[in-house]
């Protein structure tokens, strides 16, 4: 697999406090990165780092497969939506942007329009300064902010605390665009592994400084023990279906139904196939767990803050 980003025992330390201890992580390209911990575990001063605002203590980490003084220029290509975006609150989106534009020397025709609609911000009033806006667009604005220069990777702390649900599916929608319209690869922060859950392809998470562990969305739903319970006129041949379609984790339950244990985001081929040989399919649920759960296990439980 071809990383974007790797680091090597990446450290940070603040007088003898080790913020961030030894993280070697890797993010695939083109693919969202959630990096997952709760408050105080180190989440901030990795990106810092990554993106160049902070110096590491020891360690080091590679971008666009490039170290040292090659790298440094490859961090024109990466993004960065750290704490509160730098917004004028009485210039509009648009004037935010084109003056971002200017700064970075970049003109050419309709590129603030498009960078607009990738955000979804192409309604708004020309007129209106953006301290006007809700936090959802705010922070839409603040992604905008980060996409000037088109770079390649977007490193976004924290970017849906303190949305509404309204403003996190709006966030969330805009991401996945990024990702699947123009390839962008993103490390996105949380402390809430159910919100991450809904854009992450990939997950590292942080505890005390440390990453304990680096999986895929797919593993993650496994682990977690999430599952599809599919329920039709006849187990046996609905099986057959099913492995016939490449899927190898099935299990018969007692009550006849199937229980299926990956390609849980293929349920709707499942059903095709099921229907398709002619069987009855009388119900279908992804089981819900709680991924809170898992995390909090693998964090060692205890207090929560989020
Ligand atoms: P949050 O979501 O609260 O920002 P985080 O996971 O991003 O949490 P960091 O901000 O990276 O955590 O902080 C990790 C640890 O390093 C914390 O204990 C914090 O107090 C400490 N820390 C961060 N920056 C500094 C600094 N400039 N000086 C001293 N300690 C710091």
């Amino acid at each position: 697999m071809e990383y974007i980003l790797e680091t090597q025992k990446l450290t940070k330390k603040y007088g003898q406090k080790a913020a961030v201890k030894e993280v070697s992580m890797h993010v695939p390209e083109g693919k969202i990165y959630g990096l997952i911990g709760r408050n105080g575990a180190g989440k901030t001063t990795i990106m810092r780092m990554i993106s160049g605002l902070s110096t590491p203590t020891s360690g080091s980490y590679s971008l666009f497969g490039e170290t040292g003084r090659a790298m440094g220029k490859m961090l024109r290509n990466v993004g960065v939506l750290i704490e509160a975006p730098g917004i004028y609150p009485r210039l509009s989106a648009y004037e935010n942007l084109k003056i971002k534009c200017i700064g970075m020397g970049i003109n050419p025709k309709g590129y603030v329009e498009n960078l607009l609609k990738t955000i979804g911000l192409e309604n708004t009033d020309r007129k209106k300064g953006a301290g006007n806006y809700s936090l959802g667009m705010r922070q839409r604005l603040g992604i905008g902010l980060a996409l000037v220069g088109d770079p390649k990777m977007l490193i976004l702390d924290e970017p849906i605390n303190g949305l509404d649900p309204q403003g996190i599916v709006e966030v969330r929608q805009s991401l996945v665009k990024l990702r699947d319209e123009r390839g962008i690869t993103i490390m996105i922060s949380s402390h809430i592994l159910d919100e991450l859950a809904k854009v992450a392809d990939f997950y590292g998470i942080i505890n005390e400084g440390e990453l304990l562990d680096e999986f895929t969305a797919e593993e993650l739903h496994i682990r977690s023990g999430r599952h599809v319970i599919i329920r039709t006129d006849n187990a046996g041949a609905a099986e057959n279906v099913l492995r016939g379609i490449g899927i190898a984790r099935i299990a018969e339950q007692p009550d006849g139904s199937l229980r299926v244990d990956e390609k849980l985001d293929e349920t709707a081929e499942m059903a095709k196939a099921i229907v398709t040989a002619g069987i009855a399919l009388k119900e279908m649920s992804i089981n819900s767990v709680s991924l809170e759960d898992y995390y909090l296990g693998v964090t060692g439980g205890g207090e929560h803050n989020g």
